[in-house]
C-alpha cells in the first residue's frame, strides 16, 4: 500500500513524524508492505515554488493507494488566488471524498469535561455546503457585491445529500445503529429540507436503524448536555466541521480528533483539527488525532477488502488499542493528562504496537 504523506504545517512535521512511527511499527508488527512517500506541501511550498500543493504532490497523490495529509495553516494564505490552494478543499474535491467521518469518544482515565462516558461519531459532508472554494466550476461562491456588501453561496445537492445519508446509516449498522441528522431547515428550507429529504428517504430502507432529527443550534447544547444520547451524527459541511471540534474536545482534547475523508475509491488520513501555531515547535502536540486518523485509514483499506484485509484490520484495532492505553498510563501528552511530548508519545505508541 502506497501513502502519500504530507506533513503540514506549524504541528503538522511533529505530529506527522510520530504517526509514521507508529505507520512503520504497525507495519513491522502486522505485515502490511507500507510504502510511505513524503512529499512537499503547504506554506513552505508556497513561499519555495509559488503554490501550497506542486502538481508533483498533486500527481503523486492521484497515483497512490491513501494519503495521510498533516493540518495545513490555510488562514495564512487564504484569498491570495494563484496556487495559494486549500489542499483539504483541493483533495477533498477533486478526489471527491464526500465522506469526513469524525469520530469523538471517551478513554478511560481521562475525564471528559461532561462527566460522561461517550461514543460517537460525526458524519459530515465534505464536497459542497458553505465552502466557498468547492462550490462552483469556475471561480468563488463569495462574491463582494460592492467594497461593503458580500454573498456568500451554500450549494446543496441531492447527490451528495444521498450519499452522506447513506455512508451514515451503513456505518450505523455496525454500530449501536441510531442516526441523528443535524439541520437547519426551520431557516434554509430548501436546502436542509433536500439534506432531509435525503435522510428520511435513507431511515425508510433501515427499519432496524432508529432515526431522529436535532436542528444545529439545539444540537451544540445538546452535546454538552447528554453526548452519551448520540451514536451517529449526520450533517452538512459547516455544521459537521463546527459540531466535531465541539465533540472532540469534549471526549477530552481535540488533540484526540481523528478522522477520514472518505470516497468510494481514496481515502484520505487528517487530523480533525488545525495547524496549532500556538503551540507548534514546542514538542507539545497530541499526535493521537493523526494517529487515530492513520488507523482509520487502515481500517477503511480493510473494508475495501482484499487478502491482506485482516491484517489492515488487526493494525487499526492495536493502534486504537495502544492509543487507550498509553492515556491510561499516562505516557501521553499535557493536554490529556500526561508529561510527555509529542516525540515520546509517538515513541510509546510505538513501542506498545511493536510488544502487542
Ligand atoms: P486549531 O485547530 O489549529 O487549534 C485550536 C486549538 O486546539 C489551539 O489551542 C491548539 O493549540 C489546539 N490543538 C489543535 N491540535 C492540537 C493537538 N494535536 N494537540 C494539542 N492541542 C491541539 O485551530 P486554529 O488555531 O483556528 O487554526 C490554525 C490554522 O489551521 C488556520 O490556518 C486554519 O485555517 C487551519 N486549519 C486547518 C485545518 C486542516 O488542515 N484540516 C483544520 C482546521 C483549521
Amino acid at each position: 500500500m502506497r501513502l502519500v504523506v504530507l506533513e503540514g504545517d506549524g504541528i503538522g512535521p511533529e505530529i506527522t513524524a510520530a504517526t509514521m512511527a507508529v505507520l512503520r511499527a504497525a507495519d513491522a508488527r502486522f505485515g502490511l508492505k507500507l510504502d510511505l512517500v513524503e512529499m512537499p506541501a503547504g506554506v513552505k511550498c508556497l513561499a519555495e515554488s509559488g503554490t501550497t500543493i506542486p502538481e508533483t504532490t498533486a500527481a503523486a497523490v492521484r497515483a497512490a493507494d491513501g494519503l495521510v495529509m498533516g493540518p495545513m495553516d490555510t488562514y495564512a494564505y487564504a484569498g491570495q488566488g494563484g496556487g495559494a490552494l486549500n489542499p483539504s478543499g483541493f483533495f477533498r474535491r477533486g478526489l471527491d471524498l464526500y465522506g469526513n467521518i469524525r469520530p469523538a469518544r471517551t478513554y478511560p482515565g481521562l475525564r471528559s469535561p461532561t462527566g460522561a462516558e461517550f461514543d460517537l461519531v460525526i458524519v459530515r459532508e465534505n464536497t459542497e455546503g458553505f465552502y466557498a472554494d468547492r462550490n462552483m466550476e469556475q471561480g468563488n461562491a463569495e462574491i463582494l457585491v460592492t467594497a461593503d456588501v458580500c454573498v456568500s453561496m451554500r450549494r446543496i445537492t441531492k447527490l451528495c445529500c444521498d450519499r452522506i445519508a447513506a455512508s451514515a446509516f451503513k456505518l450505523a449498522a455496525r454500530r449501536r445503529r441510531h442516526v441523528t441528522a443535524v439541520h437547519k431547515a426551520n431557516v434554509l428550507t430548501k436546502g436542509d429540507g433536500m439534506f432531509l429529504a435525503s435522510c428520511r428517504a435513507e431511515a425508510e430502507k433501515h427499519p432496524g436503524i432508529t432515526y431522529d432529527e436535532v436542528i444545529v443550534d439545539a444540537m451544540a447544547a445538546h452535546l454538552v448536555r447528554a453526548p452519551q444520547k448520540y451514536d451517529v451524527i449526520v450533517t452538512t459541511n459547516m455544521f459537521g466541521d463546527i459540531l466535531s471540534d465541539l465533540a472532540i474536545e469534549l471526549s477530552g482534547s481535540l488533540g484526540l480528533g481523528g478522522s477520514i475523508n472518505a470516497g468510494d475509491k481514496f481515502c484520505m488520513a487528517q487530523a480533525s483539527h488545525g495547524s496549532a501555531p500556538d503551540i507548534a515547535g514546542q514538542d507539545r502536540a497530541n499526535p493521537a488525532s493523526l494517529v487515530l486518523s492513520a488507523a482509520m485509514l487502515l481500517g477503511w483499506q480493510a473494508e475495501q477488502g482484499g487478502s491482506s484485509a485482516n491484517a489492515f484490520a488487526a493494525a487499526a484495532g492495536a493502534i486504537e488499542a495502544a492509543v487507550a492505553q498509553v492515556i491510561q498510563a499516562g505516557d501521553c501528552t499535557t493536554d490529556v493528562g500526561g508529561k510527555l511530548g509529542t516525540a515520546a508519545m509517538g515513541a510509546a505508541l510505538a513501542a506498545r504496537i511493536s510488544a502487542a
